[in-house]
């Protein structure tokens, strides 16, 4: 409950689960995804991970190598805004360098949504604000739960989908 006796929009409840997009094209990916992992079982309990998807890239600068990309659900204890900062020393633990927008990076961790928690400030916005236009975030998440909703709109992760090119999307076999 906020200080003015409405329901907190930046509050995620105890069972709320935080569902979080990994993504990586520099270096051996496949270990930094792994590294991430255990990374992320560190803030909570994983409790569904995704396949590992090898994607073309979308935006940034041409040239750049495939991404590898997964969503994990987490329930964790963290706040939203205590989750995004643990989420960026993931990240700088893995080497990310904060260059070019869209660029090549070691790891990314993007914070798709936290239970029903909608927020907008300077450092957090949360659900992600263009989950729904990526299929590879789209992608992995309908298949750790296909009726997952969109906690703003209300929509599917199958109905966004259907409005997108997928087809730079390969579910891979690599082990987790
Ligand atoms: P995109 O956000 O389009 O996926 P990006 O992942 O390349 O792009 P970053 O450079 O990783 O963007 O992040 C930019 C800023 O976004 C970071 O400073 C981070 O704190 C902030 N941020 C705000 N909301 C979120 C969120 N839900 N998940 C991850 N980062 C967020
Ligand atoms: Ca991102
Ligand atoms: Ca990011």
């Amino acid at each position: 409950m906020g200080p003015d006796g409405r329901p907190d929009a930046a509050a995620a409840g105890a069972d709320d689960l935080a569902w979080v997009a990994l993504g990586g094209n520099v270096g051996d990916s496949h270990a930094v995804m792994r590294g991430a992992l255990a990374a992320l079982a560190e803030l909570g309990e994983v409790v569904a991970r995704s396949s590992l998807y090898r994607t073309a890239p979308v935006g940034g600068p041409a040239g750049q190598a495939d991404y590898l990309n997964a969503v994990v659900a987490l329930r964790t204890g963290l706040s939203t805004h205590g989750l995004l900062r643990a989420l960026q020393d993931v990240e700088e633990r893995f080497g990310r360098v904060r260059g070019e927008r869209w660029g090549p990076r070691t790891l990314d961790l993007d914070l798709l949504a936290h239970g029903a928690v909608n927020v907008d400030d300077p450092v957090a916005t949360v659900p992600h604000p263009r989950l729904h236009h990526r299929a590879f975030v789209l992608v992995p998440l309908r298949e750790i739960d296909p009726w997952w909703r969109h906690p703003v709109t209300g929509e599917t992760a199958e109905g966004m989908l259907a409005r997108l090119d997928a087809s730079g999307v390969e579910r891979t076999e690599l082990a987790w």
